[in-house]
């Protein structure tokens, strides 16, 4: 028997498969899908068996051993890793990786032993301290010539090593000691909450532990360490409480649509503005696959809306399996080792988990599925929402779809009848949607106020604070990123090279590039309108912050965006914090429009929301909606409430749309798409040329446009410069594809014919710009 390998290195010159012999001793446990480990080169690597046949006529070296018990690969994930290869041609190393992972990997090593130390540089020998052996990893080059040399001079030694990425399953816990002696306990009255099991870490974080805190408290005995080798349980702190739900009519229509073709595949768009019940019908619905025997699988766009689902989930079902990049990789490895031995009954992930290999599924929920995060950019390019279409055609289960503004593709969809719509118009309590109200920025400058709030957003949160209710403000823009605008027209200086806004530098008094490095003098005069009227408008959120403070002294503020949440559950302690009202006032980017619940809000507050117009993209009026819409809607979850968007050109149908309602938007939306021949209407995909001569990129590029406009099926714009103009000394243009055909077998052919060696050429199968 022989089997076809696919070694796990990215590499153009190894994207095929290998075969080897298949040794009798594991003839009878090796399967397809299966890790291994094999001789490659003079080293050992891992590979995954592809397929097993009988025959070959070029296999000699033996597998080395089996590096699994059930293959990690299922037939099913085989075709996820078909399709992304048909879409993407992308390698095949990088799309296992994509779609296995990286936690059941092997990390590959050199270790290089010291036969003699006479004539090696002492540099080089200090590496060693005081040892025999050095451990390099693989990818660290810095020592290649030393390497070599002394190689050569016989005085080392470099044999290759691997190890598994992650180890399984060790652990500390953290006891509460009821007999400790410590006299100052008291000043630490969240120990009076604590149960007596052993918590982790970061579940002590969550309580409001700080490490320092825990340090003392093990020094004086009232935490007791223990190693446990335990898995490593993920567990949330906050529990709700079951309640009982009868579904409304419409949600039990809903519920009753799906419930009769459970055992079919078909995709259904639930739209339901929020708050009114699709968690409820996920719930009901996944209490009916469990009933089953089967396994649920959960979607939400981002780590942030993990735990709002968890509890909701949590208080209905028993245990749940979480996984997400913040997890710690062993955490994730126990989380998949879970799924894979068929211990899971319902999975919550990010983007990500839509690869776990549950392999009895009876439903898969995507959660506020318009998201764009469910796209990976970035590596290996797919789309969550195909791979979940895929996988629910393949287990024959339906596939929901939740938002409360389906993207335009996904409405589409819905109303050519390819999906199912399902409609929940009203909010189970009847409280009506809230007020919705802009407010032009420009006016407010004419009345002389220069505030970033508008007399009526100020007024509005007086007013809440005074009623002990609490306000949401979104601020898109993360971290500190200042640049300069006109206030009287609206103009932004922009990089004459790149196009993209100019941040402003107030010691130097210059505005500067962040990408090509341009600089030019700060000046007041906008030379669009000429009035002096250009201010640095030094909004990154956390100015916006120190504001909020300033003008609301009483008032509690807290912030949310990615600076805050990059520690392990940041966002659950903000979440939990704003949901028992120690804040009044929550800040924060799109991280807080998505699908939180807080009963107390009844103001949101928008600020400068034409700058989500800004992007350069054909979904900037789509995702500008919707995160508009979206973060209207958590406002008046139970009592009657409002929402401010304040804004210099508030024109756009994108934002005019939030007060006419997402059928406006739709049809706006589409004629655009129609219009410009972008999705629905076509594929659209991207390419992007990178090199170092600016006129040979750009020809490169021109050459396959032409290449692939013989095809009467594919329309190319471009080339242009791209959104970043220059990366690393090398240019970079794109043009941008749109097509009817399902397959991209055509561009593929296209590309192969311009390929050479100073330009990289990549396809980008989801576009970013
Ligand atoms: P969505 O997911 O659409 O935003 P949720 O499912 O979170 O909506 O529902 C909003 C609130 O209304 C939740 O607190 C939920 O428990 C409650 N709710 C939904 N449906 C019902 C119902 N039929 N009876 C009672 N409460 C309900
Ligand atoms: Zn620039």
């Amino acid at each position: 028997m022989y089997a076809k390998v696919l070694i796990d290195i990215k590499h153009e010159d190894v994207n095929r498969f290998f075969d080897y012999v298949v040794p009798p001793s594991l003839a009878h446990e090796i399967e397809r899908g299966m890790r291994v480990l094999v001789p490659f080169g003079n080293q050992e690597r891992m590979g995954y068996v592809i397929e097993l046949v009988d025959e070959s006529i070029q296999a000699s070296k033996e597998i080395i051993a089996l590096l699994d018990v059930i293959p990690s690969i299922t037939d099913e994930m085989f075709t996820l890793i078909d399709h992304i290869i048909k879409q993407t041609n992308d390698l095949y190393a990088a799309v296992f990786e994509t779609v296995v992972p990286a936690e059941i990997g092997l990390d590959y090593y050199q270790d290089i032993t010291l036969v003699d130390a006479r004539g090696v540089a002492q540099d080089f020998l200090d590496l060693f301290q005081q040892k025999n052996v050095l451990t390099l990893s693989k990818g660290n080059h810095t020592y290649d010539y030393l390497m070599r040399k002394y190689v050569k001079s016989k005085a080392i030694t470099v044999t290759p090593s691997y190890r598994q990425k992650t180890d399984e399953k060790r652990l500390y816990t953290y006891t509460f000691n009821p007999n400790h002696t410590y006299e100052k306990a008291h000043h630490y009255p969240k120990l009076k909450t604590l149960d007596l099991k052993g918590y982790v870490k970061h579940e002590l974080h969550a309580i409001g532990f700080t490490d320092g805190q825990i340090k003392t408290l093990l020094s004086h005995e009232v935490f007791l360490r223990e190693k446990k080798t335990v898995e490593r349980k993920i567990s949330h702190v906050y529990r709700l409480h079951d309640k009982d739900v009868k579904l409304t009519e419409e949600q039990q229509l809903a519920f009753d649509t799906v419930q009769t073709h459970r055992h079919t595949y078909q995709t259904y768009v639930l739209k339901g503005v929020t708050g009114s019940g699709k968690t409820e019908l996920y719930i009901k619905w996944i209490e009916e696959v469990l009933k089953n025997q089967q396994q649920a699988l959960v979607l939400v766009p981002e780590i942030a809306l993990i735990a709002p689902m968890a509890q909701r989930l949590e208080s209905v079902f028993k245990e749940i399996v979480i996984y997400h990049s913040h997890l710690s990789k062993g955490e994730r490895l126990d989380q998949y080792m879970k799924v894979k031995r068929g211990e899971a009954q319902i999975v919550l992930g990010t983007r990500s988990a839509v690869f776990l290999p549950l392999d009895k599924l009876g439903i898969i929920v995507i959660d506020e599925a318009h998201d764009g995060s469910y796209e990976q950019i970035d590596r290996t390019t797919y789309d969550a929402i195909t791979m979940a279409r895929l996988r629910a055609k393949y287990h024959q289960c339906p596939l929901i779809l939740g938002s409360a503004t389906p993207s335009i593709v996904s409405m589409y969809r819905a109303l050519q009848k390819k999906d199912v719509l399902l409609e929940l118009k009203e909010r189970p309590f009847g409280i009506k949607e809230p007020m919705i109200e802009l407010v032009d920025m420009r006016e407010e400058l004419k009345q002389k106020n220069t505030s970033m709030f508008s007399r009526r957003l100020k007024q509005a949160i007086d007013d809440r604070l005074v009623k002990k209710e609490q306000t949401m403000i979104l601020f898109n823009r993360k971290g500190y990123a200042p640049f300069v605008m006109c206030r009287q027209c609206g103009h932004v200086p922009t990089c004459p090279t790149c196009g993209i806004s100019l941040t402003y530098y107030q010691q130097d008094e210059t505005l500067k590039c962040h990408y090509c490095g341009h600089e030019e003098a700060f000046t007041k005069t906008c030379h669009v309108c000429h009035e002096q009227a250009i201010k640095p408008v030094g909004v990154g959120i956390e100015q916006v912050e120190r504001e909020l403070k300033k003008t609301f002294p009483k008032a509690e503020v807290i912030r949310m965006d990615a600076n805050v949440t990059k520690t392990k559950g940041a966002h659950e302690m903000i979440w939990h914090d704003f949901e028992h009202e120690k804040a009044d006032i929550l800040l924060g980017t799109q991280m807080i429009a998505k699908g939180m619940d807080f009963p107390k809000v009844t103001l949101v507050g928008v600020l400068m929301a034409d700058m989500m117009l800004k992007t350069p993209s054909y979904r900037a009026s789509e995702d500008a909606y919707m995160l508009l819409a979206q973060v209207v809607g958590r406002s008046g979850r139970r009592t009657p409430g409002e929402a401010i968007i304040q804004g210099y050109d508030l024109e756009h149908y994108a934002i005019k749309d939030v007060l006419s309602g997402y059928d406006a938007f739709y049809e706006e939306a589409l004629y655009e798409r129609k219009i410009n021949g972008y999705e629905p209407f076509n594929h659209v995909y991207q390419v992007l040329a990178e090199g170092e001569g600016y006129l040979k990129t750009y020809q490169q590029l021109f050459q396959l446009k032409k290449a692939l406009l013989t095809n009467k099926h594919i329309d190319v714009l471009g080339p242009v410069p791209a959104y970043i103009k220059k990366k690393n000394e090398r240019y970079r243009f794109i043009i941008t594809i749109k097509t009817t055909l399902s397959s991209n077998q055509a561009i593929f052919e296209a590309m192969a014919t311009v390929k050479n060696d100073q330009i990289a050429v990549r396809f980008y199968a989801i576009i970013d710009q």
